[in-house]
């Protein structure tokens, strides 16, 4: 058999695809995997990471099997290989059991070039006898962070990868790919799959069309209404944390009047399929949606994300937020950030069924993204480092880099604050506080005889609201400490100790909404 090369894989880039050359990274991994060397490919969303097995597909004998997390869109990548005429199909269980026959007849006779299929097939005894027929040249692992326990999506079942791959008499060539790796990630990808440590392919993390803004203790609600106002007409994804949340934005956000879908693992496979068809085929504009939601959804046009609630992990988070701009195109990642989201995810840590040692693993990643919500260095270098890219420079236009934050001297206010929290002995939460300090007349300030404090109504002049989203950004800023013991109450922390020695100033940093519009406030 004649030994097929990158002038061939060229070839293929200008007559299948039409793209006149490769992208970074692109063809080092395919000349890799050409010479027969497994090789795992780290490479950002969006930069071309499917080429890097479809074109050695269509230049090589045999078949390339290509392993993916989700079957809903198999179907979508097949179709698209078909339009550029290269023979591919999918195996999974969705199809009818003539089909999935029809189909592995076809497999044996050598009909296709690139077969799509879930991890779990290869626990298909049926499957598993007809790849005994036939020779794989090339495994492409999509995906592949889903592999390792320490990344933010492990799945077991594609611990059956290595497995089964053992099991063979005839080793295929082995490619991983993932947008996302740690070090740690990228080691235990390296030992479970058996890559040289030469054989790593990193283009960095770095996505330069994308702004990163973090709005941190701020009025929610409001400012992603703001937000919508200037981006009508853009798609976009809005994830938050839980499936309730997720109904309940779609529910306010539809009657906004924004052409909005929803979607989240509660939903049934028929409704999450046709909500996301609407998405990806721009019937609808928003997406809402739980971490459920996007993996593998190649949809170029997406021209924002935002995070409405603090997400898991660094990992997780730029991944999802990565969704945006695909084409290229400038894109906006926003992150809203308000304390108790640490609680939220604490709690989800907590109940999850995880062993010990991987939630103690979870709490110290979950510690990692608050650090970013408190960094006053580049977002994007933040980032970058996190992932281990060496040489970063700021990106120019987050908003620690644009420094674009009006600062505003709070400190006797934040005095104001703490002191209650003092008097109180740190025992009550966030709507008590602020319920003492503007005055306000309930059973439970009676009952508790809190209207006789001295701090009693003295910050009248401000709202609840406007106050529970100073404290907000107190805790954000770390002056205070949500704990909670049976039920949530604030703590001050030393830094809080310092200001009221006066020690300390508080200056609130308040990231701006571009071109603010006025709009009504009733609807949320
Ligand atoms: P990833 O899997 O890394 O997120 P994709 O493989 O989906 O990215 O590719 C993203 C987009 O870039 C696709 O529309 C793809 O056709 C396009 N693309 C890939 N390689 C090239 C290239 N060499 N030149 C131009 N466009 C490319």
């Amino acid at each position: 058999m004649q030994k097929r090369g990158i002038k061939e894989a060229r070839l293929v880039l200008k007559e299948v695809y039409g793209y006149s050359d490769f992208r970074l990274g692109q063809k080092q991994v395919i000349e890799q995997v050409l010479q027969g060397e497994d090789t795992l490919a780290i490479m950002p969303t969006g930069s071309g990471k499917s080429l890097c097995y479809q074109i050695p597909a269509l230049v090589s004998e045999g078949i390339t099997l290509v392993i993916s997390p989700l079957i809903s869109l198999m179907k979508d990548q097949v179709d698209a290989l078909a339009q550029l005429g290269v023979k591919g199909t999918y195996i999974n269980s969705t199809l009818t059991k003539k089909e999935e026959m029809n189909r592995l007849e076809n497999l044996a006779a050598g009909v296709y070039n690139l077969v799509y299929v879930a991890p779990e097939r290869l626990q298909h005894p049926t499957f598993m006898n007809s790849l005994q027929k036939i020779e794989i040249s090339n495994v492409a692992i999509d995906e592949a962070h889903c592999l390792s326990e320490w990344g933010h999506d492990f799945r077991p079942s594609y611990m059956q990868i290595p497995n089964w791959l053992s099991t063979l008499t005839k080793r295929p060539t082995v490619l991983a790919l993932t947008a996302t790796a740690t070090d740690e990630v990228k080691e235990d990808l390296r030992k479970h799959l058996q890559i040289p440590v030469d054989n790593v392919v990193s283009t960095g993390y770095k996505r330069d069309n994308l702004s990163l803004t973090l709005f941190k203790g701020v009025d929610r609600p409001y400012y992603l209404k703001q937000l919508l106002n200037q981006k009508q007409g853009q798609s976009g994804i809005i994830y938050a944390t839980t499936r309730k949340e997720v109904e309940s934005l779609y529910q306010t956000i539809l009657k906004l009047g924004f052409s909005v879908t929803y979607y989240h693992g509660g939903l049934s496979e028929g409704i999450r399929q046709e909500n996301q068809e609407a998405f990806i085929n721009d019937q609808k504009l928003i997406m809402i949606a739980t971490n459920a939601f996007g993996m593998g959804v190649d949809k170029s046009n997406v021209q924002f994300i935002i995070h409405y609630q603090l997400p898991r992990t660094i990992e997780a988070y730029y991944q999802e937020a990565g969704r945006a701009g695909r084409d290229g195109e400038e894109s906006e990642c926003i992150l809203f950030f308000s304390p108790q989201d640490i609680r939220t995810q604490q709690f989800l840590i907590e109940q999850s069924e995880a062993s010990e040692e991987r939630k103690q693993q979870e709490y110290g990643n979950l510690q990692k993204m608050v650090s970013y919500c408190h960094t006053e260095l580049c977002l994007q270098s933040y980032i970058l480092r996190y992932f281990g890219d060496e040489e970063v420079s700021d990106c120019g236009k987050c908003n620690n880099c644009l420094n674009e934050n009006e600062q505003i001297e709070r400190t006797i206010e934040a005095q104001k604050v703490f002191s209650c929290i003092k008097r109180v002995r740190e025992r009550f939460g966030k709507t008590i506080i602020a319920q003492i300090l503007v005055g306000s007349s309930n059973q439970k300030l009676r009952q508790f005889q809190l209207e006789q404090l001295p701090t009693y109504g003295l910050m009248k002049e401000w709202t609840i609201k406007e106050l529970g989203s100073f404290i907000d950004y107190l805790s954000a800023e770390q002056y205070i400490k949500p704990t909670n013991s049976g039920y949530p109450t604030l703590q001050l922390t030393n830094k809080a100790i310092n200001v009221l020695k006066g020690e300390e100033k508080v200056y609130q940093r308040i990231v701006k909404i571009k071109s603010e519009v006025k709009i009504d406030d009733e609807v949320f």
